[in-house]
């Protein structure tokens, strides 16, 4: 996890690199088609019994009876795929297929391990790491920010199918990937303002580029530490540190989450997450900026647009407009009780997502280093249906407190107040 934005998977056989396109192009297409065929139009595999199941994965097996087959056509599909809109339907398709071909590499299964929608994410989630033959337990390295990359690799001959590369994992990859990646974050860190912040979980060589690039460009370099960024409360630059340090709740991180990556919130889900972040105490020009960010992002609204329709609300929320009485974050027990349809990010996590749903948005947000231990604590009350408490078990983990809070803006000002007085 201390890569951060680096996404890891596990290490395919390195001669899928050297395969021609047309064979991987046929194989994904026929990969697509048993994809499609297996899962109908129900939900993926639930409908089957394990023993339905089994007996496909042994025609599978027979159908692609070289290994080196499966890995081609999983790894393709993965990395193909991940620029269209099926991309999410694909991959945890994949993903299931290839977990269960992995646990019927012998002649009859009986015994399969049962996945389904529910309990595999669209990458390997740390709980199914066993159903992987040890060989790919290994990490490596894949890049799929095709724009991102593109400027820095088209000088080398990489294999490209449908705007992603496949690319082996070496240094001089990975030293031009970290660039690229310090550009672009340099270049949105400093649009919002010009210090760099002492990011434990920034790689060191990439924190010493961007400090000297920093430098040349503004001269001295302001640290500063996580405790010096809490000072000042929830900001929007603190933001994405605060996340990975465990100070916002799981119901903050999945709205925003959610709104970056679809550009949009709708009503409730905005309504939870501006009073949550103006009782946390971020600014009213932080909050707008955030929503803005992304709404307006590559294009999808116009600035004009946002201003007319989502920044009165927020300026609503905070009571600086109309009746001026502003909105207040409700009590957990409250969102608890306010379930989200199909496709909502409002709501409490703990009690409208799985189990482990919830453990892939902790392990993909929070670094952290005893996940069995943390992932335990939350599970045991989970299981109980004490969300609350879960979420309480969560916070003490990771800050050895409790929250002494029932809302999750306090869930937030007790983790703040911890990290002042820690660090
Ligand atoms: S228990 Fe409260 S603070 Fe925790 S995730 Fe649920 S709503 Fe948010």
């Amino acid at each position: 996890m201390s890569e951060g934005e680096f996404a890891f998977y596990t290490k395919p056989n390195p001669a899928i690199f050297d395969t021609q396109l047309d064979k991987l192009q046929n194989i994904v297409s026929i990969r697509m088609k048993y994809c499609r065929d297996m899962q109908g139009v129900k939900d993926l595999f639930t409908s089957e019994t394990m023993d339905d199941i089994s007996s496909r994965m042994n025609k599978l097996n027979d159908l692609y009876r070289l290994q080196e087959s499966n890995e081609l056509s999983y790894w393709v599909c993965r990395l193909a795929m991940v620029s269209t809109d099926d991309s999410e339907w694909l991959c945890r398709a994949e993903t299931m297929l290839y977990l269960y071909l992995t646990q019927s590499q012998q002649p009859k299964i009986n015994n399969l391990e049962r996945l389904t929608n529910a309990n595999v994410s669209l990458y390997f989630p740390p709980h199914l790491q066993h159903l992987l033959p040890d060989y790919q337990k290994d990490k490596y390295f894949v890049c799929k920010d095709f724009e991102l990359l593109s400027p820095l690799l088209q000088v080398h001959l990489y294999q490209v199918l449908n705007r992603v590369f496949i690319i082996k994992q070496n240094s001089m990859f990975e030293t031009h990937y970290k660039t690229a990646k310090f550009i672009s974050e340099f270049k949105s860190k400093t649009e919002i303002c010009s210090q760099i912040f002492n990011d434990s979980s920034l790689d060191p060589d990439f924190k010493q580029l961007l400090l000297k690039t920093q430098m040349l460009k503004f001269g001295a370099v302001q640290m500063q530490s996580m405790k010096e960024q809490v000072k000042n409360g929830l900001t929007l630059d603190g933001l994405e540190s605060l996340i990975k340090r465990g100070a916002l709740p799981l119901c903050a991180i999945r709205l925003i989450r959610h709104m970056q990556k679809f550009n949009k919130l709708k009503y409730q889900e905005r309504l939870q997450l501006t009073t949550y972040l103006y009782d946390a105490g971020m600014k009213v020009e932080d909050t707008i900026s955030l929503f803005k960010r992304s709404f307006c992002a590559n294009g999808k609204m116009t600035e004009d647009k946002f201003k007319k329709e989502y920044e009165y609300n927020i300026q609503h929320v905070y009571g600086n407009v109309g009746a001026k009485k502003g909105a207040h974050c409700q009590q957990c027990s409250s969102i608890i009780e306010n379930l989200p349809s199909t496709g909502f990010a409002f709501g409490c996590p703990f009690r409208s997502m799985t189990a482990h749903e919830i453990e892939d948005m902790i392990t993909t947000n929070i670094p952290y280093n005893d996940y069995p231990k943390l992932l335990a604590n939350v599970r045991k009350p989970l299981d109980l249906k004490y969300y609350e408490a879960a979420c309480h078990h969560l916070f003490q983990e990771i800050f050895e407190v409790g929250t002494g809070g029932s809302n999750p803006a306090k869930y937030s000002q007790a983790a703040m107040s911890k990290i002042k007085g820690a660090e």
